[in-house]
C-alpha cells in the first residue's frame, strides 16, 4: 500500500499541481469525453498509460477479457451493459473501442475451457462463455492452417476474434445499433500487443492492420 500511497503523493505534487484548472474545471461542468473505450482488467494494458489520455477523455470499462455481453435486459446485473447505457444514452458519446491484448488470462482458460465441462467457478466460467463464439472462430481458423494443436496461435487468434464478437455484441443493444447506422456512433476493434507494445486496428476489411507506432 505504501508503494500506491508514494504514488498518489507524487501525483498530488506532481501531475495534480500542472493540471489544477484542467481537473477543476471537469469536477464543475462535468464530464464530456468523446470515446468510451472497453478494456480488459490485465494489469499490464492500462489504456490511460498506453494511449496517454489526459482526464476527461476517454470512458473507461475495464473488465475480464474486454468481454461485451450482447443486449439482454433482464433481471440480473449486467456492469458493461450499465456502463454501455450511461456513456451512449447519457453521454452521447461518439465512438466505442473494443480493446483486446495479447496474452489474455481470460482468453486463455476460454481457450482451455472443453465446451460442455462443468463449471470451476463461481463466475469466470460463465462470463468467459459469452466469448465462446470466438473460440469457435479461432479453432477453425487454426485449423485451415493446421496451428490448432498450438495454444499460443489459438489465444492470439481468439484474442482477436473477441474484439469481433463484442462488436456484433454490441451492434445487438439497439440504442447502439440506431446510433451507428444514423452517424451519430462509430464502434472501433483494437488490439494492443504488449509484447512489442504494437497497436493493431481493424480496419473496412475486417482485418487487424498495424498502427505506424510513429506519424503524424
Ligand atoms: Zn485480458
Amino acid at each position: 500500500m505504501d508503494q500506491l500511497i508514494a504514488g498518489y503523493r507524487r501525483f498530488r505534487a506532481g501531475y495534480y499541481e500542472q493540471n489544477k484548472e484542467t481537473l477543476e474545471r471537469l469536477a464543475l461542468r462535468g464530464q464530456r469525453p468523446t470515446k468510451m473505450i472497453i478494456g480488459c482488467s490485465d494489469a499490464r494494458v492500462d489504456p490511460a498509460i498506453n494511449f496517454d489520455t489526459a482526464p476527461g477523455d476517454v470512458f473507461m470499462v475495464r473488465n475480464v477479457a474486454n468481454v461485451v455481453p450482447p443486449y439482454a435486459p433482464d433481471d440480473d446485473h449486467h456492469g458493461t451493459s450499465a456502463a454501455l447505457e450511461f456513456a451512449v444514452k447519457g453521454l452521447e458519446i461518439p465512438n466505442i473501442i473494443i480493446l483486446g491484448h495479447a496474452k489474455c488470462g481470460g482468453i486463455g482458460a476460454l481457450v482451455d475451457a472443453e465446451p460442455g465441462a462443468e463449471r470451476k467457478t463461481d463466475f469466470l466460467d460463465l462470463w468467459m462463455s459469452v466469448a465462446r463464439p470466438a473460440r469457435r472462430a479461432a479453432f477453425a481458423k487454426a485449423e485451415a492452417v493446421n496451428m490448432a494443436h498450438d495454444r499460443d496461435h489459438v489465444c492470439r487468434l481468439c484474442e482477436r476474434e473477441n474484439v469481433r464478437v463484442g462488436l456484433a455484441n454490441l451492434r445487438t443493444f439497439p440504442w447502439i445499433a440506431e446510433r451507428e447506422k444514423s452517424g451519430a456512433l462509430a464502434l472501433h476493434g483494437w488490439y494492443f500487443d504488449i509484447t512489442k507494445g504494437e497497436l493493431y486496428r481493424l480496419n473496412a476489411l475486417d482485418e487487424f492492420e498495424l498502427v505506424p507506432p510513429r506519424g503524424e
